[in-house]
């Protein structure tokens, strides 16, 4: 599904240029759940960005799902973001003037899915995540947990390919953290491909391998059981 070979992101050029991300190589099969590992600063974000297609490598390339998207420009970017990946970021990123249902309405807005079916599919994908009773909620009315599953709703509500979460629970307390990786299993085991960001290792725990990132570099590779492959 992903295939990164000798990637690098810097930002400014000159004497100002930055080195976020060096020789980056990594791959993600269909069906995995990985987790990218590192502390604050060490670049999991960019490289979210990159593998998201909100951002290009400086160097490198980037195959999602067989073709070379490192050199890809922004309206092909922008088509590849709506229809193949779900984003899930650690302040839910809902519209607070819209009910929870508006929100995972949004997503095939877009891809210009109109009425009943827009509806349909939207209220289904809040059911998968529990919440079918908080369509018409507005964020404001709900919990963080059930934000964050409002925007895991919006996330699926394409059938994308790849679920990509920056620190997915990184705003909740335990429970409600807990109840998004329960989540996540759930959606590994019908066999979506997640890539999940964390600085917090019981969390990466839960994922079927996990790659520690530090100062921009890829460190180990390791199985959940901690054995290193
Ligand atoms: P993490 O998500 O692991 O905390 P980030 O990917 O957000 O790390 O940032 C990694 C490094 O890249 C930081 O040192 C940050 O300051 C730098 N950085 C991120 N974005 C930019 C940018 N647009 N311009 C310059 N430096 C940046
Ligand atoms: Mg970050």
């Amino acid at each position: 599904m992903i295939r990164i070979h000798d990637l690098d992101k810097s930002y400014g050029t000159g004497k100002l240029t930055v080195e976020v991300l060096r020789n980056i190589n990594l791959t993600v099969s269909e069906g995995e759940y990985v987790a990218i590992m590192g502390p604050s600063g060490s670049g999991k974000s960019t490289l979210m960005n990159i593998l998201g297609c909100l951002d290009r490598p400086t160097r490198g390339t980037y195959y999602l799902s067989g073709r070379d998207i490192s050199k890809a420009e922004e309206p092909e970017l922008a088509r590849i973001r709506n229809q193949s990946i779900g984003f899930i970021f650690q302040q839910f990123q809902l519209l607070s003037r819209m009910t929870a249902q508006k929100n995972v309405e949004l997503p095939l807005t877009y891809a210009g899915i109109k009425g009943s079916r827009r509806r349909r599919m939207a209220a289904s994908s809040l059911e998968r995540v529990g919440l079918a009773d908080r369509r018409h909620h507005l964020p404001s009315e709900l919990s963080g947990g059930q934000q964050q599953r409002v925007a895991i709703a919006r996330a699926l509500v394409n059938h994308p390919d790849l679920l990509l979460a920056d620190e997915p629970t990184g705003a909740l307390d335990t429970e409600s953290g807990m109840r998004v990786l329960d989540l996540f299993a759930e959606l590994h085991r019908e066999g979506k491909t997640i890539v999940m960001i964390t600085h917090d290792p019981e969390v990466a725990a839960c994922a079927d391998r996990r790659i520690d990132i530090r100062d921009g570099q890829i460190l180990e590779k390791r199985r959940s059981g901690g054995h290193a492959l």
